[in-house]
């Protein structure tokens, strides 16, 4: 093979079905984790990947108490808006904190950065397992000074080196906030939840941007998608199945589809889930029109579009034939930005509606034997930079994920070594799950997230590649 994505292409042409198993083991952290692996690798020094703490309903949002520190203008703003999670006041012996917040937006200086080493060190060693990091600042473009600027630009490289020294499945993620959101700040919520909690529990060394708009909290955070119609696209199996698993745990309603060749997969998925099903070939030119006129016609619009469906198709450039190069392009990026334009033309796609594309860490870094996906998927990354104030007039967001590596049968079929090396080469030391990734997309749909647009966020576990 070319790359190790051609041993990926060949199965995810001729098997649709097969594709819904769980993903190959993880031998390395199947060892690890048995008692002569796990004294060896702690004789050894090799690390040891965590067992994440992921999203259950009724569960704490983080294994511990909360510690927020910084006096900028959002730390009391946190404490008002996580009224139901347990806060502490400092350091002390025997208190492993589930969550460190630090209110930078109060750093205007070069000086000030101090601040964070005051704070942090002396934490450091009090994070629990899968606790969360998190820095909250000003956007730094934003910015009234250009001491306060770099200030702030500072925190991406702190918060990511943090990201990097974290142990035991705990994440560090950074914030910036529109310096105009008013002093309530609740825009700034469905990103705090999401951030403080198992939902992001693969998602590490990330910023995200809120914008100055405030929000209306859900009935329910348990069920933030109630009332609303979904659409995901390839939806039979992988990462699609699960998006649309997620939506409906949320409470959408939700419409999957997928080409007419995985319709048995579709309906199952369907069946499972308690979703609509409609055989859908995104890259047909009518594809904006059928979906609209279903959705209408069933439901009364669209609120929320995952554009999920995607492909690989690899060969070295020198060796690509036109018939890789087109259908890459056409199915990752050409069909979500015609089906995105026609759903609003139409009025399909509702004010306040959302948009979810999914990327790629190969659109940001490159991958041999991929040009045709990694332009793709950069293209992604464009449409949503380009399509975010455009569609802002609606009160419609865009924002797209970037999976890393995600076990599914795409990444199960990769060689043994270089898939072991994909687990490995990342901050959390394992593969994500497709929930992941999912409830990533979950947090950009939900109506809370309406301050939330034109954002790229990686769903990589901190992945080495492309960082
Ligand atoms: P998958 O191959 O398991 O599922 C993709 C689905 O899209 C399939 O059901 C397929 O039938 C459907 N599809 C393909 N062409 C279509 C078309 N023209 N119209 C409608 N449906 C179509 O892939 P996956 O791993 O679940 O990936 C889902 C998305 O995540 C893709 O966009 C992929 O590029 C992206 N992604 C995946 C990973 C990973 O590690 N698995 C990493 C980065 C990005």
């Amino acid at each position: 093979p070319e790359s190790w994505t051609d041993h990926i292409r060949e199965e995810k042409v001729g098997i649709v079905a097969a594709s819904k198993s769980k993903g190959a083991p993880n031998l390395y952290g199947t060892f690890i984790h048995s008692a002569p692996g796990a004294f060896l690798a702690s004789k050894l020094g090799l690390p040891q990947p965590e067992t994440l703490r992921r999203y259950q309903a009724g569960e704490p949002a983080l294994p511990g108490p909360v510690l927020v520190g910084g006096k900028g203008r959002v730390a009391d703003t946190v404490r008002n808006l996580l009224s139901d999670y347990t806060f502490v006041d400092g350091v002390t012996q025997g208190v492993k904190f589930g969550g460190l917040v630090f209110d930078a937006t109060g750093l205007r200086t070069i000086e000030d950065l101090e601040q964070l080493f005051e704070f942090f060190q002396p934490a450091m060693r009090s994070i629990a397992p899968s606790g969360r990091v998190l820095v909250i600042g000003t956007t730094p473009e934003l910015s009234a000074s250009v001491d306060e600027q770099i200030a702030q630009r500072a925190l991406e490289g702190f918060t990511r080196s943090i990201g990097k020294e974290l142990l035991r499945g705990a994440t560090a993620n950074l914030v910036y906030l529109h310096p105009e959101a008013a002093t309530a700040a609740t825009g700034l919520e469905s990103t705090l939840r999401f951030i403080l909690s198992g939902k992001s529990a693969f998602v590490d060394g990330q910023v995200f941007r809120v914008g100055k708009d405030d929000s209306t909290a859900p009935a329910s955070w348990d069920k933030p998608l109630a009332g609303k119609v979904a659409v995901v696209t390839g939806a039979a199996r992988g990462i699609g199945a699960t998006i649309a698993e997620v939506f409906a745990r949320d409470g959408a309603t939700v419409i999957v589809a997928d080409i007419p060749a995985a319709g048995e997969a579709l309906s199952e998925t369907a069946n499972k889930v308690g979703a609509t099903a409609l055989a859908l070939d995104v890259t047909a030119p009518d594809a904006a029109d059928k979906l609209a006129e279903f959705a209408t016609e069933r439901f009364g619009g669209i609120d929320i579009v995952v554009h999920n469906a995607g492909i690989t198709r690899d060969k070295l450039l020198a060796n690509m034939d036109e018939g890789r190069w087109n259908s890459v392009i056409n199915v990752n990026l050409a069909a979500p930005h015609r089906i995105t334009e026609g759903l609003v033309a139409k009025g399909a796609l509702k004010e306040g509606g959302r948009v979810i594309d999914v990327s790629s860490i190969a659109g940001i870094a490159g991958n041999r034997g991929q040009t045709n996906y990694g332009a793709s998927k950069a293209g992604v990354i464009g449409m949503v930079n380009a399509e975010a104030p455009k569609l802002a007039e609606k009160g419609i967001t865009i924002n797209a994920v970037a999976p890393g590596f995600i076990e599914t049968a795409m990444t199960a079929a990769v060689p043994l070594p270089t898939r072991e090396a994909g687990r490995l080469m990342s901050s959390l030391l394992q593969g994500g799950q497709t929930v992941d990734v999912a409830e990533t997309i979950a947090y950009f749909a939900s109506p809370a997230s309406n301050a939330v647009s034109g954002n790229i966020v990686r769903v990589c576990g901190q992945s080495l590649i492309g960082a």
